[in-house]
């Protein structure tokens, strides 16, 4: 019996009352000392095992802490549907330019943009799928992002330097202290004014490194209750679908 089998008959052992049993991807390190568990949106909920450690080692382990493991499964599941399996979608809809793309696997070498269908190539796996159309996203980005941080420059008078279209795991956007913007391409994702937003609010950097007082008053001059759409920025994490966060 794999260790794989083993642990995952352990854990669909349930607790009464309670409902779906987490899906777990196990991973043998030949770096890792203990034994641990990783979750995030993309990869689910991963444990890391150590080279060294038996099946029942790790089932006493997952034993001990299947609480936590089931809670911090359904607050994941809760807060992003897709977490822990890589869905390619049917449909991609980025909102700031009012357009979406059915997605359909074709005869095609490389991705290909058709109207408003896009083409994947049949061959390798849905990760390698995924990252084409990440890469897709991001040209998307460069085409559009530049432009709207333009605008802004001019309406504000806050000039940057060089514009950098990113992939950043957990942040929109950042403002160098040489006026380097860079912005993630996973802004595709949100809608116009929360795009718009997070541009002004890297510009604003431009003069402000903090966000102080200042920094905010000159934000609000700019885009009256911006203050309280930015706090909402952070949300807009739940809009990016998990295939887009794939590494
Ligand atoms: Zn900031």
């Amino acid at each position: 019996m794999t260790a794989r089998k083993q642990l995952s008959l352990d854990l669909t052992a349930p607790p009464a009352g309670n409902d779906e049993a987490p899906p777990l991807n196990f991973r043998r390190s030949a770096r890792a000392r203990h034994l641990q568990i990783k979750v995030g949106p993309h990869k689910g909920i991963e444990v890391i095992v150590p080279r060294n450690r038996g099946p029942d080692e790790v089932a006493r382990f997952l034993e001990a802490n299947r609480e936590w493991i089931r809670n911090t499964w359904q607050k994941l599941k809760r807060d992003y549907p897709e977490a822990g399996q890589l869905v390619l979608p049917q449909l991609i809809r980025l909102p700031s330019l009012g357009r979406e793309w059915q997605v359909a696997f074709a005869d095609v070498k490389r991705l290909v943009e058709r109207g408003d269908r896009l083409l994947l190539p049949q061959a390798g796996t849905p990760r390698q799928a995924a990252l084409r159309l990440q890469a897709w996203v991001k040209q998307k980005a460069a085409a559009a992002l530049p432009p709207r941080v333009e605008a802004w420059a001019a309406r504000t008078g806050l000039e940057p330097g060089r514009i950098s279209i990113r992939g950043q795991a957990t942040r929109w956007g950042s403002c160098s202290s040489r006026g380097t913007l860079s912005l993630n391409f996973r802004l595709m994702f949100l809608e116009a004014p929360e795009i718009d937003c997070l541009v002004l609010h890297e510009l604003c950097h431009l003069q402000h490194m903090n966000h102080g007082r200042s920094f905010w008053a000159l934000m609000e001059r700019h885009m009256p209750g911006a203050r309280a759409r930015d706090r909402r920025l952070g949300e807009g994490w739940k809009l990016v679908p998990a295939w887009a966060l794939v590494k």
